[in-house]
């Protein structure tokens, strides 16, 4: 021995890292972190999860499970993950709250760590079920340029929707965001689909707001259910381009 110790628990007998034993270093290391608060967007039909902008694991199961938990840990560098065992703690209709308890390796050590996280479940029917399900919607967002501006390319338009359509859907209502159903790329831009109607509008006026888009709103009689005329309403949203040229 060189005469070196762990300036916090003294021993010599063990390797160092800036002056730490494995131990003591650990003790003083978030190994696992997970956000408080986190959600996971499930398909009801087929069970599908939402990862950002695409859908994965049709056939899954609705309920949560470790391939819906574990993604959601962040392990410190220098520690690898074994196993993490979840225990539910409290639960209601779509809130979970979980205990997770993780064991890792950490310089040659053996330790575990503990992680509380709550879990909401989000339900969206995703685009392959509201196809399959015939298509079942009450309202739709057909996002189009300026009407006015012939020098802006098709592909180059719908790539400049696209990214209004991600920052509107961001800023909108919770509730608004779980209407919206699912989308269609067409040449002259988005049709984007809402099983709540209301909740198609408030975006549309977001739409307005925030983005200076115009609206023009029409509505279809789409046929009758439990005795009462069911319409589906269309709000056609035009966004003029930045610096497109105006009409006279
Ligand atoms: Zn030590
Ligand atoms: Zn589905």
């Amino acid at each position: 021995m060189d005469g070196e110790f762990c300036v916090v628990c003294g021993r010599t007998d063990r390797s160092l890292v800036d002056g730490l034993c494995a131990d003591c270093a650990a003790d003083r290391t978030v190994l696992v972190k997970v956000p408080a608060h986190a959600e996971v967007t499930v398909c009801p039909t087929c069970g599908a999860r939402q990862i950002g902008s695409h859908w994965e694991r049709r056939g899954a199961s609705e309920s949560l499970s470790a391939d819906d938990l574990t993604p959601l840990v962040t392990v410190h560098p220098d520690a690898a993950l074994r196993t993490i065992r979840w225990e539910e703690t409290k639960s209601t209709a779509t809130v979970r709250d979980l205990v997770g308890r993780a064991r890792l390796r950490f310089r040659g050590t053996e330790r575990e760590a503990e992680i509380a996280l709550s879990v909401r479940t989000v339900h969206r029917t995703c685009p392959e079920c509201s196809r399959r399900s015939g298509k079942y919607y009450t309202a739709v967002l057909q996002l189009r340029g300026g009407g006015d501006d012939r020098t802006e390319k098709a592909r180059a338009l719908r790539e400049r929707l696209d990214g209004v359509w991600a920052a509107l859907l961001g800023e909108a209502r919770r509730d608004a965001q779980d209407a919206f159903s699912w989308r269609e790329e067409l040449p002259e831009g988005w049709d984007c689909y809402f099983t709540d109607t209301l909740a198609a509008r408030s975006v549309a006026r977001l739409a307005r707001q925030r983005f200076g888009a115009t609206i023009r709103e029409s509505a279809t009689l789409a046929g009758r259910k439990e005795g009462q005329d069911l319409y589906r309403v269309t709000f056609c949203l035009r966004f003029r381009r930045a610096g497109a040229p105006v009409q006279p």
